[in-house]
């Protein structure tokens, strides 16, 4: 017989630590997260085979003093707050005090630190939790903190953790998250004695740092924006279509100094990118939002990368209106102002919707093509439409729903004439969704044909991308891909799905490689494949400034009404 009976600290902590370090990057992202709240100025990183093996930071922040040393290690223990009162206006990045005590459970820790009063360090080991009492250490003010073998005592744990280059990819990502969110702080960042990232404090331009990290290109083709309005505060770098990001790469957004992946926010993000980002689902931007703390709950999510917004409505209208003022000034003369929504098809998950618009003025000279308009009609209708004897009703049931093809305009779409006027179709989009739907029943029938290619193309991807490659083989082939790594840095792509044939197979597999290398190659190819799908349909389809022959137009307008009623 079994008693209902306290579990010991240190088992407590064992599970905490599969909340809070799920791998390397997490206790990696932590410990950055102490030195950021001990008010560092230089943080600097070092680790062995991915951080399995070692994760040391090194900062010259506050420091610890000797007496609360083995304090810092214990469940629940943190200088951060002290009240339920204090919780709610939280500013600090740490609060739970339970980061370390998870880490120290789960690893062998020296945690080492010179206090500001003390006149010399003091460091305390832990071996699985089991903490030593502090002795005497070499150290200038601030505070190491040495983390070896991760999850060494619990094997089960330890097997989850993937090849030494994904584990590194993941944490060289917590890395730039946490050197994008504070440009004032100097970092670096040493894998198996090799420096990978330096990174000086810079105390004026948050630019600098952005460049830095997400490179000259993106610095080039972004625009700035600084915007307030009623206690928010939206700045930061937005970049501009011209940004061609195939992936979701270079996405950070920052609530009060901390990275989130909100779904509110990142809605509000895409609403404002939709009617300038015709090809590229992915924009690259690295924002900034300020608000009073005690406006959010942090509180939401072990790792806070989810947030609750006190008024999400206004912080959603905000960032909506805030990234639309700044690229819509920028991009006026190439974009085609919204029009009200004439009819929109529902949509399943991600994938992409038709977009019929009212035809308003554009100017265009439309009088060469009402001979090829009445061509057309004359075809379906003897006599032809000017013959006021025609019957009518018949002529109607003829036209299609989406009509016949006039025009092509700003490249980007169809003007077609139906029975009722004139319809706009966004020829990408409506392409798209032809292919999305040919690729999910491929899919569902488990008959996604790949085609090799003649000549395999090959590409420069970081490591992370290759070993995604390397151990989802089997995942990609379903998917109709073959890609194979050349080199560390090089991968090739040898077949690419039939579907797909004429994409751009680079953009296509690091679009799928990066969906892999986020979500899991289990969650893409279930939960999230529809979204998986929608983002390969994007680059099988039409692109913009394509020019369409009439025939060709027509052609498309007549497989995505076939395909809107084979998909409803
Ligand atoms: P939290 O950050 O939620 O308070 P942690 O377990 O991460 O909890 O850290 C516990 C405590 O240890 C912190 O509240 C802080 O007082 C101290 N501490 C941890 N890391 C550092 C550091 N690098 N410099 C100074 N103090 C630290
Ligand atoms: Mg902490």
């Amino acid at each position: 017989m079994t008693f209902i009976h306290l579990l010991p600290d240190h088992l407590i902590n064992q599970i905490a630590a599969g909340e809070v370090v799920e791998r390397p990057a997490s206790a990696l992202k932590e410990l950055l997260e102490n030195s950021l709240d001990a008010g560092a100025t230089d943080i600097s990183v070092i680790l062995n085979k991915g951080g399995i093996q070692k994760i040391r930071v090194s900062d010259n922040g506050a420091g610890i003093a000797k007496g609360e040393l083995s304090l810092a290690l214990e469940r629940h223990a943190t200088s951060k707050i002290a009240s339920l009162d204090e919780l709610e206006r939280v500013a600090s990045l740490g609060f739970r005090g339970e980061a370390l005590a998870s880490i120290a459970a789960v690893s062998q820790l020296t945690l080492s630190s010179r206090h500001a009063s003390g006149v010399h360090a003091w460091r305390v080991a832990a071996d699985g939790g089991q903490l030593s009492p502090p002795e005497p250490a070499a150290q200038e003010q601030g505070t190491t903190i040495e983390v070896r073998e991760l999850y060494y005592n619990t094997p089960a744990r330890r097997k989850f953790l993937k090849s030494e280059a994904t584990e590194f990819g993941h944490c060289e990502d917590a890395f730039k998250r946490l050197a994008l969110s504070r440009a004032d702080v100097g970092f670096s960042l040493q894998h198996n004695e090799r420096v990978c990232w330096r990174l000086a404090a810079i105390a004026e331009s948050p630019q600098q740092r952005i460049a830095a990290v997400l490179g000259e290109d993106f610095a080039r083709s972004s625009v700035m924006l600084d915007e307030s309005a009623a206690g928010l505060r939206l700045w930061g770098m937005a970049g501009l279509p011209t940004y061609s990001r195939g992936s979701r790469d270079a996405q950070y957004f920052y609530v009060n100094g901390r990275f989130v992946r909100d779904k509110l926010i990142m809605h509000a993000v895409r609403q404002a990118y939709h009617d300038v980002l015709h090809l590229d689902r992915h924009p690259g931007f690295v924002l900034y939002l300020e608000l009073d703390p005690a406006s959010i709950d942090v509180n939401v999510h072990p790792t806070k990368i989810e947030v609750r917004f006190r008024d999400s409505q206004a912080v959603h209208r905000f960032v909506f209106h805030a990234l639309n003022k700044a690229l819509a000034s920028t991009l006026q003369q190439s974009v085609v102002p919204p029009q009200p929504s004439l009819a929109a098809t529902s949509s399943t998950g991600g994938a992409p919707d038709f977009e019929y618009r009212h035809q308003q003025a554009i100017p265009l000279g439309v009088t060469e093509r009402s001979q090829l308009y009445q061509t057309l009609f004359g075809q379906l209708a003897k006599p032809p439409l000017s013959n006021q004897d025609a019957p009518v009703a018949s002529v109607e049931e003829e036209i299609p729903p989406l009509g016949f093809a006039l025009a092509q305009l700003h490249g980007i779409y169809i003007l077609a004439q139906n029975r009722f006027g004139l319809v706009v179709v966004d020829m990408h989009a409506g392409h798209e969704r032809v292919v999305y739907e040919k690729l999910k029943r491929a899919m569902d029938n488990r008959a996604l044909a790949s085609q090799p290619l003649l000549i395999p193309v090959s590409f420069p991807a970081d490591r992370l991308d290759v070993t995604v490659a390397e151990e989802n083989g089997e995942v990609l082939s379903q998917l109709g891909l073959d890609v194979v790594p050349l080199s560390p840095t090089t991968l090739a792509v040898r077949a690419v799905p039939l579907l797909l044939k004429g994409a751009d197979v680079v953009l296509l597999a690091r679009d799928v490689l990066r969906e892999i290398r986020e979500f899991g190659a289990s969650r893409a190819l279930t939960e999230r494949s529809n979204e998986l799908l929608a983002s390969m349909a994007c680059h099988g389809s039409v692109r913009a400034n394509r020019s369409l022959s009439i025939v060709e137009m027509n052609a498309l307008l007549r497989e995505m009404e076939a395909t809107e009623r084979a998909g409803q």
